[in-house]
């Protein structure tokens, strides 16, 4: 793959990451608004807990992308970012233009996927 190429990916990295953590960030500003939140009633504080519980959902899906950015940057420090994570094969700069955090060719995703 040419340095530009990998340039730009990185670029997208980066600029995702940035996104990620501010996302998470704020997600926790909000958790601790809401848990110092005074409930007026017992059905107003079941809804607020429905929503505490949502949020820690979206919160752990975002950590998750979070790990694979960070170890696609690092792959990419390593020159090993091309590579397929698992069987080694050279992955399309395509596939990896489009979904920059992918560590794996399609065939081993697929395998991977329930
Ligand atoms: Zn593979």
């Amino acid at each position: 793959m040419r340095k530009t190429v990998l340039d730009k990916i990185k670029g997208l990295l980066l600029d995702q990451r940035r996104e990620m953590v501010d996302e998470v960030k704020a997600h926790e500003g909000l958790k601790a608004g809401e848990s110092n939140r005074e409930f007026r009633d017992p059905e107003e504080r079941a809804a607020g807990l429905g929503d505490v519980l949502v949020d820690d959902q979206i919160a752990g899906h975002d950590v998750n992308l979070l790990e694979k950015i960070d170890y696609a940057l690092e792959r990419i420090e390593q020159g090993t970012y091309e590579r397929c994570a698992s069987c080694g094969e050279v992955i399309p700069k395509e596939r990896l233009l489009a979904k920059p955090s992918a560590s794996l060719c399609v065939t081993c995703q697929a395998a991977k996927e329930p």
